[in-house]
């Protein structure tokens, strides 16, 4: 099916509003296994309108149009519409009915013009509005739908998927194709080393597309097969995902939507274990990160920002001397640090991290963006060394998921 979309609002025109609407509908049409044409925006025009509906109309299936429903003078979409075909308007009472029992609900006043919002073009199926009170419509013309829905984003949003893609399978049915959708996260490969490893999948002869969506510091992969069997479709999403999966190995944490922290959040209480965080260079993120888990209390004891060397001394009980001799920067404070806060603490599990997240502070043996995590549980601890080269927020980031990362994989028994 080839869709268009065209975005109407002299808002779009000017710049004072991005248009969002047009990337949701193509989004969600994806999703759908169908494509999107061409994407347009005009001002409210009528002679534009009717031009470009006409225009994109002779390569589509159905053009989807959103924005001017509203109430006032210069929303003249529904009226443009009617008047590309040369359609009367008529009156939905059904419509205008709602429409004054919410001003009555809400105690407005009534003034002409809201019945406006009642008009729609002769033939036209009214989209009834969950969340506002412009409804939509969608007019079949010369084998063919134009959509009409408002301008507001909560409103197309909930609008689309609930009015418009319902009425698309109806009028083409075999077009209608079953479609499973699967996000895989991963960190640690960069986007392009993420590509080269997938390279050699053929996706295509799978039925499944592959998108990228890189939310830093993580790689998320997002697969949707579809095929005409609901059967088939699954089938092949599972044998993308076992390709995906072999190839990608322990780069890849979640399969769905939960986050690093939640995974974490699951096996600490699984476990039993409580876990206790001594951070430098990462200044509470760590800790931040674990407690937007709702309950973690149960297994979050405390969180340390050990900045200073001080701090790490007189908190950590790092010697002094190991701090002069290697550096606050170093595996040897890293490990003291998660080994100290886990003694303080009494918790099963300590956490740190330590490093140089810039843009100043580097040396040509420690430049900046070098980081160590480390781990303790009191029989041993792990410590590991990356070097980053992002700026300082960034390198904060991928700092604190380093050290996530590695208690998360140390509680699937992978370290
Ligand atoms: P309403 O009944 O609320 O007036 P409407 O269909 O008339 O609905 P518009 O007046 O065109 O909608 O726009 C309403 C709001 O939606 C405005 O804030 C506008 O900036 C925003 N908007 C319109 N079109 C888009 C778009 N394509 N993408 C994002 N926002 C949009
Ligand atoms: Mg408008």
């Amino acid at each position: 099916m080839r869709i268009g979309i065209l975005t109407i609002g002299n808002e779009l025109m000017n710049g004072r509003t991005a248009d969002t609407n047009s990337s949701f509908i193509a989004r969600e049409i994806n999703l759908q296994g169908w494509h999107i044409e061409i994407m347009m925006s005009v001002g409210d025009d009528f002679d534009k309108i009717k031009t470009h509906l006409h225009y994109l109309l002779t390569f589509t299936d159905a053009v989807i149009c959103t924005g001017g429903l509203g109430p006032t003078a210069d929303d003249i979409t529904t009226a443009a519409v009617a008047k590309a075909f040369d359609l009367p308007l008529y009156t939905d009472e059904k419509v205008l009915a709602y429409l004054k029992e919410i001003f009555v609900r809400f105690n407005l006043h009534w003034t002409e013009n809201n019945a406006k919002q009642a008009l729609f073009p002769q033939s036209a199926e009214v989209i009834p509005n969950p969340v506002g009170t412009a409804a939509g419509f969608v007019l079949p013309v010369q084998e063919k739908l134009v959509f009409v829905i408002p301008g507001v984003p909560s409103e197309t949003n909930r609008m689309l998927p609930e009015g418009v893609i319902p009425i698309l399978r109806r009028y083409f049915p075999q077009l209608v194709q079953h479609t499973f959708k699967q996000t895989v996260k991963t960190f640690g490969l960069s986007e392009a080393a993420v590509d080269e490893r997938l390279a050699r999948v053929n996706f295509d002869a799978l039925g499944v597309s592959v998108g990228f969506y890189p939310v830093f510091p993580e790689n998320h992969l997002v697969l949707i097969a579809r095929s005409d069997s609901q059967e088939q479709a699954q089938k092949n999403l599972q044998k993308a995902l076992d390709e995906v999966t072999a190839r990608l190995k322990d780069y890849t944490f979640s399969y769905g939507e939960q986050t690093l922290e939640e995974i974490i959040a699951a096996a600490l209480t699984e476990k039993k274990l409580t876990l206790a965080v001594a951070e430098s260079c990462t200044g509470g993120l760590i800790a931040n990160r674990l407690t937007d888990v709702p309950g973690s209390s149960v297994y979050f004891e405390r969180g340390l920002v050990t900045y200073s060397n001080d701090a790490k001394i007189q908190l950590l009980g790092v010697p002094a001397e190991i701090i002069h001799q290697h550096g606050a920067v170093s595996e040897e404070t890293a490990r003291l640090m998660a080994e100290g806060v886990r003694g303080n603490a009494k918790t099963a599990l300590g956490l740190s991290s330590t490093g140089i997240a810039g843009p100043t502070g580097g040396t040509k043996e420690k430049p900046v963006g070098t980081v160590y995590v480390a781990l303790a549980d009191g029989a041993q601890t792990i410590c590991r060394h990356y070097a980053y080269r992002w700026d300082r927020k960034r390198n904060k980031l991928v700092s604190s998921e380093a050290a996530l990362f590695l208690l998360k994989n140390y509680l699937q028994g992978k370290v």
